[in-house]
C-alpha cells in the first residue's frame, strides 16, 4: 500500500526522521487516500514531544500545547502534529481527566474510534493497520477500536460520529457498534452542543444524509433534536403526501442539493408540522401555519445548536417562506415579489421547493414542478435586466429624499418602501427623476 503524500507533510515528516523521531501520518488523510479521496486535511503523529516539535520548525502555532498538538505552518496552511498519546479516564463521558504523552505509536492508535481512522503511514514502515482499518474499509463497517459500549462510555460523541462516518462512506454500522448505541443514546447529552452540531452538520453534507434516520432509529436524535422524534411520529394523511412527516424531511434532504444552508432548511423545513396538526371530518390531515410557526422552531433549534446568525437568518427566511408561490399563478410581478422577499436566496427557495416537491406523492407533481419552472424562468429574466427588487438597486436612496427635505426617521423609510412597490409593479419607473416626483407627493402624507 502506497500513499502519496504532499512535498509539505513529506518536509514535515523528514524534519522529524533527521532529529531521530518517528513520525506518520494518521487518521482521516490514511482513510481518505487508501480510498482515492482527496484529505482534507493531513495529520501527523510522533514520539516527539510538543517542545521538541516547536523547536524543529520555524512557524508554529500552540493549538492544544497541553494535549500535544502543535500545528506547523507551510505556506498558508498548517498541519496538526500530535505527540503520541493514550488518554487516561473518563469520568465524564466527554473528555479524558488528563492525556498522557506515550513512546508507543500503538497505544496512540488504541486511543482512536474507529478502525478505519486509527490507521498510520509512512514511506519507511508503509502501513501500519493494528485493528483490521483495511478490512473494515473493504468491507464498508464502521466498527471501534476494541469494545464498543466502553469506547461510547469514555466519550459519547463517538456515537454521533459512527453514523456521521457511515453517512460520509455509505458504510454500515458494525452490529455491536449499532447495539451499543442504542443502549447509551441518552449519555450524548453530557456532550456540548457545538461538538454535535460539528458531527450533525458533517453528516447533513455528507452523500448519505438520509442517515439522520440511523440517528433517530438508534434514540441520538432525541437528545438533541427531538423535534425530528415528534415529526417521525406524526403521519400525513393528505392526497400531496404519502409519508410520514419525518419520512418526508428524510427524503426531501436526500434529494436536495448538497449545501449546508439547503441542507438545513430541508431538515427543518416542516418541523412544526405536529405542532399544527389539525385533522378534518374526512380524517385528512392539515397543517396550517406551519412554515410560519416552523422558521420560529428553526430559530430556536438553530440558537440551541449553536449555529452562526447569518445562518440563522437564512434558514429561517427560506422555512418561513418555503410555501411561497404555491397555488399563485406565476406572474413576473409575483416573482419580484418574492426576491424582495428572499433577497440573495431567491434562487436557493426554488431549490427547496423543489426538493419539497420531489419529496411528496406523484399527485399533481408535473403541475407543481411545472409552476416552479415558470417561476425559475421568470427569475432568470429578473436577473438578466438586472430589474430592481430591492431597496439596494433602487433609483432612489434615502440621502435623496432627505435632499428634498424629508427627515430621516420611519415616515422617510415608509416613502422608501412605496417607492419599491411602484418599481416592483412597473421596473420602467426604477427611474431616478420619477422616483423623486412621485416621493415629493407622498411627502405630505406620512
Ligand atoms: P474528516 O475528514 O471527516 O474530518 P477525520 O478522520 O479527519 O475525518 P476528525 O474529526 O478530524 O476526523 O478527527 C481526526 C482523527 O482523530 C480521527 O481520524 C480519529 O483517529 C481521531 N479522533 C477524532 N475524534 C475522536 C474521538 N472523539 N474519539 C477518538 N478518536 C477521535
Ligand atoms: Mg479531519
Amino acid at each position: 500500500m502506497n500513499i502519496t503524500i504532499p512535498k509539505e507533510v513529506n518536509y514535515i515528516l523528514d524534519t522529524l526522521f533527521d532529529a531521530g523521531f518517528d513520525a506518520y501520518v494518521v487518521g482521516g488523510c490514511v482513510r481518505d487516500s487508501i480510498l482515492g479521496k482527496e484529505p482534507d486535511d493531513w495529520d501527523i503523529t510522533t514520539n516527539a514531544l510538543p517542545l521538541e516539535v516547536k523547536a524543529l520548525f520555524r512557524r508554529t502555532v500552540d493549538t492544544g500545547l497541553q494535549h500535544g498538538t502543535i500545528t506547523v505552518m507551510k505556506g498558508n496552511t498548517g498541519y496538526e502534529v500530535t505527540t503520541y498519546r493514550t488518554d487516561g479516564a473518563y469520568s465524564d463521558g466527554r473528555h479524558p481527566d488528563k492525556v498522557t504523552f506515550v513512546p508507543s505509536l500503538e497505544e496512540d492508535l488504541k486511543r482512536r474510534d474507529f478502525t478505519i481512522n486509527a490507521m498510520a503511514y509512512n514511506d519507511r514502515a508503509g502501513l501500519i493497520d493494528l485493528f483490521g482499518g483495511m478490512q473494515d474499509l473493504k468491507d464498508g463497517i464502521i466498527r471501534c477500536v476494541g469494545n464498543a459500549e466502553e469506547r461510547f462510555s469514555e466519550d459519547a460523541l463517538r456515537m454521533l460520529r459512527a453514523v456521521r462516518f457511515a453517512a460520509k462512506l455509505g458504510y454500515k454500522l458494525d452490529s455491536d457498534v449499532y447495539d451499543s448505541i442504542k443502549k447509551r443514546a441518552s449519555t450524548l447529552s453530557v456532550v456540548s452542543a457545538e461538538r454535535i452540531t460539528t458531527e450533525l452538520i458533517k453528516l447533513l453534507t455528507s452523500d448519505h444524509p438520509e442517515m439522520i434516520k440511523t440517528a433517530y432509529e438508534t434514540g441520538l436524535t432525541a437528545v438533541f433534536f427531538p423535534e425530528f422524534d415528534k415529526a417521525m411520529e406524526t403521519e400525513q394523511n393528505h392526497p400531496h403526501h404519502m409519508y410520514s412527516v419525518g419520512d418526508h424531511i428524510v427524503e426531501s434532504v436526500k434529494i436536495s442539493r448538497n449545501d449546508r444552508i439547503i441542507r438545513l432548511t430541508m431538515l427543518l423545513h416542516d418541523i412544526a408540522k405536529p405542532e399544527t396538526l389539525t385533522i378534518d371530518e374526512a380524517g385528512v390531515t392539515h397543517f396550517h401555519g406551519h412554515a410560519t410557526l416552523g422558521a420560529e422552531m428553526a430559530e430556536e433549534i438553530l440558537r440551541r445548536w449553536k449555529l452562526d446568525n447569518d445562518t440563522i437568518r437564512r434558514v429561517c427566511r427560506l422555512i418561513r417562506y418555503h410555501d411561497l408561490g404555491k397555488g399563485i399563478p406565476c406572474s413576473p410581478r409575483v416573482v419580484r415579489k418574492g426576491v424582495r422577499l428572499m433577497e440573495e436566496d431567491f434562487a436557493l427557495l426554488l431549490e427547496v421547493e423543489r426538493a419539497d416537491i420531489l419529496a411528496q406523492s406523484n399527485f399533481k407533481r408535473e403541475e407543481k414542478l411545472d409552476m416552479l419552472a415558470q417561476y425559475s424562468a421568470e427569475y432568470e429574466i429578473i436577473v438578466r435586466e438586472n430589474q430592481c427588487c430591492n431597496l439596494k438597486n433602487l433609483a432612489v436612496n434615502g440621502k435623496d429624499l432627505m435632499g428634498m427635505g424629508i427627515n430621516p426617521g420611519p415616515g422617510l423609510g415608509k416613502i422608501l418602501s412605496a417607492l419599491l412597490d411602484v418599481v416592483i409593479d412597473d421596473p420602467s419607473m426604477n427611474d431616478k427623476e420619477a422616483l423623486l416626483k412621485i416621493a415629493g407627493t407622498m411627502k405630505d402624507e406620512i
